[in-house]
């Protein structure tokens, strides 16, 4: 028997008519579904942390309301399972709150235990509203089911999953939906563990390994589109290759979550992407894919280092001495580029890196560098992309991620919508003719 995994987001769960689709997949039956905090929540509970930490004055009442105001919604706020739920977690939030605010930081640990709460009530309150649609769903908490992470806080890794398989398949024969938590675990050593921003796509892909099933990730727009549709207009990809939404997710695309697709690659999960509004499900992340740029990526979340060292022209090691430098600092490099000629490397990292990646570069004797932070960074992922499709005019850096499947180019911050917007252009017109190719 396979069990089905569908996945639904923060706002697919946060309505109705988002979970119209998690109403039909649980009437037709052998699946299970893995469900993320409601829109907002998370990012509540995060500043709840923060804002503690601080010793600001802080009120779990907040994130708590937005998961009342859901359950009323979804007309389920009088179930038993909900109201215990909450007051659990009311109780939980108020203690650790105290806490961050004698500890005057923000313990990590704490914060994932603190973001926990979030799909704990998520999974209670959408098996209740099921129930009340007739159908027999039980939440469950993803160690409930045997799932184990590494002990890393905020971005573990799922690496057990004794006995996962026998339990949801011997819950589905009796003809139980079990409802389970995406984004949370428990670790080797015992902790709440969160997966990274995002992760609950991460669950639904390990989940779908273990069952040996397809994973179907139900979000609030048709699939992974040409470029971010929040942001521009932008058409569905029908057919992305796990490595090239492995870079998209990576570069910004955050309707599916990396750690997810390398998951799904590794363990031959075909992920499905749709919409759970309208039930479409418009892109296949599968092994292959069709030539041709597919999608285009933008972060803000980035500060360019440019790095200048005494000598640089014919200096064997350069770029190894300022990458270890970095790495033993902990900062991940997400793109570098320099030329033959010039005497500097450019280096890009995430701006949660940028202090550490400060320190390190000004421990190295005989470098100047500098920083920018108003830069923004641009994608273009398919295989086979051509870099002179990749013009850009204004662009600060250029380099090719990885052979044949990316190009990346750094703008400065204004111009990145601009930038997009013209990308997208090109990857459509390929795709549509491409399409069209294919057809005749
Ligand atoms: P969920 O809560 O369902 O996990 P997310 O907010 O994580 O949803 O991801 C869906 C959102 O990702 C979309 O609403 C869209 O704004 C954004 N997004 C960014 N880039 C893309 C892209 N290339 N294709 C589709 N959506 C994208
Ligand atoms: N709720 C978590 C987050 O907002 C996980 C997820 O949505 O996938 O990051
Ligand atoms: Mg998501």
């Amino acid at each position: 028997m396979a069990v089905e995994v569908h996945k639904f987001g923060g706002t697919s769960v946060s309505s109705v008519d988002g979970l119209r689709t998690a109403v039909r997949v649980a009437e037709d039956g052998g699946v299970v579904l893995v469900v993320s905090a409601f829109a907002g929540v998370t990012d509540e509970l995060e500043r709840l942390v923060v804002e503690a930490a601080s010793g600001g004055a802080v009120d779990p009442g907040v994130p708590l309301s937005l998961c009342e105001e859901r359950a009323e919604e979804l007309g389920v706020a009088e179930d038993g399972e909900v109201r215990e739920v909450l007051g659990e977690v009311g109780d939980l939030l108020r203690s650790v709150v105290v806490i961050l605010r004698q500890l005057g930081r923000p313990d990590p640990r704490l914060r994932d235990l603190v973001l926990s709460v979030g799909e704990r009530v998520a999974a209670r309150v959408v098996a209740a509203f099921l129930r009340s649609e007739g159908v027999e769903a039980r939440a469950f908490d993803s160690w409930d089911i045997g799932l184990v992470t590494s002990d890393q806080p905020g971005n573990a890794d799922i690496v057990r999953w004794e006995g996962t398989r026998g339990l949801v398949e011997g819950l589905v024969e009796d003809g139980v939906v079990p409802v389970v938590t995406g984004f949370i675990g428990r670790s080797v050593g015992g902790y709440v563990t969160t997966l990274g921003r995002g992760g609950s796509d991460y669950t639904a892909a390990v989940l779908a390994g273990v069952l040996g099933s397809d994973a179907f990730i139900w979000t609030d727009v048709d699939g992974i589109m040409t470029a971010d549709p929040g942001v521009v207009e932008a058409e569905v990809v029908p057919r992305l290759s796990y490595e090239e939404a492995v870079i998209a997710g990576a570069s910004g695309a955050e309707v599916l979550h990396p750690k997810a697709v390398e998951a799904a690659m590794n363990m031959g999960v075909v992920i499905r992407v749709g919409n759970s509004f309208t039930g479409r499900v418009g892109t296949v992340v599968c092994e292959g894919s069709p030539p041709g740029p597919k999608v285009v990526a933008h972060r803000l979340d980035v500060v360019l280092l440019t790095v200048r060292g005494a000598k640089m022209v014919d200096e064997p090691g350069v770029i190894g001495r300022i990458t270890s430098a970095l790495g033993d600092a902990g900062v991940n490099v997400l793109a570098i580029s320099s030329a033959v000629s010039e005497p500097f490397v450019n280096v890009l990292v995430s701006e949660d890196d940028a202090e550490a990646a400060a320190g390190a570069l000004d421990g190295l004797e005989g470098y100047d560098w500098g920083l920018r932070e108003d830069v923004g960074v641009v994608t273009v992922v398919g295989r086979g992309v051509d870099p002179s499709l990749v013009r850009v005019e204004g662009a600060l850096v250029g380099c090719s991620a990885l052979e044949g499947v990316a190009y990346t180019v750094v703008v400065p911050e204004e111009d990145v919508e601009g930038v997009v917007r013209g990308l997208a252009r090109v990857v459509t017109r390929s795709l549509r003719s491409s399409v069209g190719g294919g057809r005749g």
